[in-house]
């Protein structure tokens, strides 16, 4: 194998505080070897001070592990009363994304959508108009990976380094630090900035050049969208022809069929709790910029496509904050009315 050529590792924690992370790119000759540089998370020598946009469902809990780590950060987010949850303890306000890139080496951004991140970065009292020159902005939201490379670009203009790091895991894992993170960028920067991610998430992978994490996290959210899709199929199918659906769920889920999506929403399928979680036009928005990405290449999604109008049509019926299982719901629409007990209400 070719030993400038990148391959993907798993970087891993360990138990007990302790980290461990792989420098990638330099064990391709045994690429499912997983190396172990230690790195405590008490650590106190040089800890950066970070800066961080965007504190939502997510960013707030991310910031607060950066924070328990012993980081000190500035904070940010268009919603003034969302900054307010956060400060004071080792976390500063920052007055607008200009000036958290002022006061800090290390930007993270934790926004919805490409249009977002292009405005705290790019816009007026952005992210580039305070960065200095050396600095290293982290982009962990998941956006299509064009805008991804637009954004780099600018960057690299400014002098400034640029990873994308989306992540998956939802919101308990952002809580509990175990998300697992797919970074697109250049080794040097991924080297930097990985201690870093590995106090947010338990799984960090450089996959390519800059994009390739979000391409990675596309990937991702395609196959949670159509197993949920064929999750619910099977589901409403087995109601209607009076096959009780948790019954279903229990005898199928250790063969070829389970999985860790149909672990996690098949009972709230089943208890028809469809309370987020991930909400619906996120997912709606991810499968869009899949299909926008898949589009400047030539590539065909057909499933993917038909998911997504699913989701959009769901958007319409004011489901769109729901969590996405409730696909369910479109699908059970489309039947019969089930005198079952898990019939439509
Ligand atoms: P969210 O909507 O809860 O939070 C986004 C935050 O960004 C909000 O607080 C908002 O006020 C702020 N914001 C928007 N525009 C801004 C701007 N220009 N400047 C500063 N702040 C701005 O979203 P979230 O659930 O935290 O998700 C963030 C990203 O992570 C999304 O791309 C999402 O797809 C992804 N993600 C979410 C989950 C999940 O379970 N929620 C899981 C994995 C990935």
């Amino acid at each position: 194998m070719n030993s400038s050529a990148c391959h993907p590792l798993m970087i891993r924690s360990s138990k007990g505080g302790k980290l461990a992370y792989a420098p990638f790119c330099r064990l391709l000759a045994q690429p499912e070897r997983i190396a172990t540089i230690r790195h405590d998370r008490n650590e106190k020598k040089k800890m950066a001070k970070i800066g961080f946009i965007g504190l939502g469902i997510m960013g707030k809990h991310m910031l607060r592990n950066l924070r328990k780590a012993g980081h000190e950060l500035v904070a940010y987010d268009i919603v003034a009363a969302s900054v307010d949850t956060v400060v004071g303890d080792g976390v500063e306000r920052g007055a607008s994304c200009k000036d958290v890139a002022a006061r800090t080496d290390v930007v993270i951004t934790m926004l919805p959508d490409g249009p977002e991140v292009e405005h705290a970065v790019l816009g007026a009292s952005g992210v580039l108009e305070g960065a200095h020159t050396g600095s290293t902005l982290v982009d962990m939201s998941s956006i299509s990976p064009i805008v991804s490379q637009q954004i780099a670009a600018a960057c690299t203009k400014k002098g400034v380094a640029f990873l994308d790091a989306p992540v998956s895991g939802g919101e308990p894992k952002a809580i509990d630090g175990t998300l697992a993170i797919m970074v697109g960028g250049d080794e040097a920067t991924f080297d930097k900035v990985a201690p870093l991610l590995m106090l947010m998430g338990s799984s960090v992978v450089l996959a390519g050049a800059v994009g390739a994490g979000n391409v990675t996290k596309l990937a991702n959210q395609i196959i949670v969208a159509c197993n949920i899709a064929a999750m619910s199929e099977a589901l409403v199918l087995a109601d209607r022809c009076g096959v009780d659906a948790e019954v279903v769920f229990n005898a199928i889920k250790g063969g070829l069929a389970g999985s860790t999506v149909l672990n996690a929403k098949a009972p709230m399928v089943i208890a028809r709790n469809f309370k987020p979680g991930f909400r619906i036009r996120l997912h709606q928005k991810d499968l869009r910029n899949a299909l926008l990405t898949a589009e400047s290449k030539k590539v065909a999604l057909p499933l993917t496509s038909l998911v997504q109008q699913m989701l959009m049509a769901l958007m319409n019926q004011g489901s769109g904050d729901l969590d996405h299982s409730a696909l369910y719901t479109f699908i059970e629409e489309m039947a019969p009315k089930s005198p079952g007990k898990r019939g439509q209400k």
